[in-house]
């Protein structure tokens, strides 16, 4: 078995380990794994054990990839802040956009979203604790735009995105995405159809599936540390 074979086994274990504590299906948590900065071959290994998600955040390096994996039955998730002259290259080529802050950028995404793709699958970036890369829609300003981005044909909201700053410990890191939570909650109360809390990475997976996350972006844990 390769290392990152191993290590998508042991990452896993972890969900599944956490789930059990907080009394959730193991089914209930996506595996996204972020290949970005990893290459083609890298991806197939874990394609092999059955990955089939994957996260890219750089579209100089990202779309070259997915090009080169054509044919790979798996899903390609943009993680990284996308610029109004980028839009295009998105909706092109990615299934799913976690990173959504602004209108402008979703009305572009919509429009660009090629007709006999799928609506391309999105989430709003919340910016849950004033975090340092500043991205994201603060909690108050979460519902209109959720009601703008729900009304664009080209795109399909599914949920919440989260990257709160790394925490000290475990329950602050369980405050912080608490606070997240609570905004994707309040979306669903107000009536969008939400299904996808994205939140929780390498280092907070655990606290992050004990506070409702159903889908965690992993890169480190399975590909190794980045360059
Ligand atoms: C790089 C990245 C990750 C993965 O981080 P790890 O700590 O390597 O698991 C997750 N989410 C986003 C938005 C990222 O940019």
């Amino acid at each position: 078995m390769t290392t990152i074979e191993a290590n998508i086994q042991t990452v896993r274990g972890r969900i599944a380990a956490a789930c059990r504590r907080s009394g959730r299906s193991p089914e209930s948590v996506q595996l996204l794994a972020v290949s970005k900065t990893f290459g083609v071959e890298a991806v197939r290994q874990a394609f092999g054990v059955g990955q089939c998600a994957f996260g890219e955040s750089y579209l100089q390096e990202a779309v070259p990839k997915i090009r080169l994996l054509q044919g790979l039955p798996v899903q390609w998730h943009c993680i990284g802040p996308i610029q109004s002259n980028k839009t295009r290259l998105v909706a092109e080529h990615f299934d799913w956009a976690h990173t959504l802050d602004r209108f402008k950028i979703a009305q572009r995404l919509s429009e660009q979203r090629p007709a006999h793709l799928p609506p391309l699958q999105v989430c709003i970036q919340l910016n849950i604790d004033g975090a340092a890369t500043k991205s994201g829609v603060t909690p108050s300003e979460a519902l209109q735009l959720a009601r703008q981005v729900a009304g664009l044909p080209g795109l399909r909201l599914r949920g919440i995105m989260g990257i709160p700053d790394p925490a000290i410990d475990f329950v602050a890191a369980c405050a912080l995405f608490t606070g997240i939570r609570e905004v994707f909650e309040s979306l669903k109360q107000a009536g969008l159809e939400l299904d996808t809390l994205s939140m929780g990475m390498s280092a907070d997976l655990e606290a992050a599936i004990e506070c409702g996350s159903t889908l965690v972006r992993v890169g480190s844990a399975i590909f190794g540390a980045r360059a």
